[in-house]
């Protein structure tokens, strides 16, 4: 039987919500006040950062507010991007300086950073619902990668994000800092999120961090 032809009713999701995404009441209000009061902030959906022909995805949570909520590119001036981005050029995924600047010029390599849900919200906390709303940008983001072979989910919201989004059972796939679940055509490496608060409490170190991008740097071979 011919393929029907893709019209704008049956065609996937863009991977990425518009800048004035209604969907989710509460972060459309939450964006509202933040327009208001820092007019100069990016304050919108964040896209991912990096080319669509990676082998790497990175899934964060959510922008953080004054993060990449303020500047537009995934965990740039955020706290956790300190520790991700420095990790990214050690293990050959990322070239140049990271300066917390979404001009910095820094590129990544074989690299896709996206996160679980695009808008900022509040207290860093998006409810189950936001979280489902946003999943299909997620599934579409996945599916414009055609090379893709490893996802690491920092966090177990992006963990089970990812999980949903395949269609397989959570109870099956339980997050587990530094371990890797097949997924057909890629392996989802699952580590703690590299947080302000995960950092200073010591739930994850540098080293711990490192071991889980040594885990996958070891799965798609050595950076040319
Ligand atoms: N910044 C992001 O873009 N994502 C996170 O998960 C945390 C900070």
């Amino acid at each position: 039987m011919p393929a029907s032809p893709t019209t704008e009713a049956n065609a996937p999701p863009a991977d990425m919500p518009g800048r004035n995404c209604p969907r989710c009441p509460r972060l459309v209000a939450f964006r509202k006040t933040w327009r208001e009061q820092e007019p100069q902030w990016f304050n919108a959906p964040v896209e991912s950062f990096g080319p669509r022909d990676a082998r790497l995805l990175i899934v964060g949570l959510a922008p953080g507010l004054r993060g990449a909520n303020r500047t537009g590119r995934p965990f740039t001036g955020d706290y956790a991007g300190d520790l991700l981005y420095g990790t990214l050029i050690e293990f050959g995924f990322a070239r140049g300086q990271y300066q917390a600047r979404p001009d910095d010029g820094l590129e990544l390599i074989d690299c896709r950073i996206t996160n679980a849900v695009r808008c900022v919200p509040p207290e860093n906390k998006p409810t189950p619902q936001e979280i489902a709303t946003c999943r299909p940008f997620l599934t579409a983001t996945i599916a414009e990668m055609p090379r893709l072979r490893a996802v690491i989910a920092l966090g177990r919201i992006a963990h089970e994000t990812m999980i949903v989004a395949r269609d397989l059972r959570k109870s099956l796939y339980p997050f587990t800092h530094g371990r890797a679940h097949a997924m057909g055509e890629f392996k989802l490496f699952d580590s703690y999120h590299c947080s302000r608060y995960n950092t200073n409490t010591g739930v994850l170190t540098p080293k711990m961090f490192h071991e889980v991008f040594a885990l996958v740097r070891e799965h798609l071979g050595a950076a040319s």
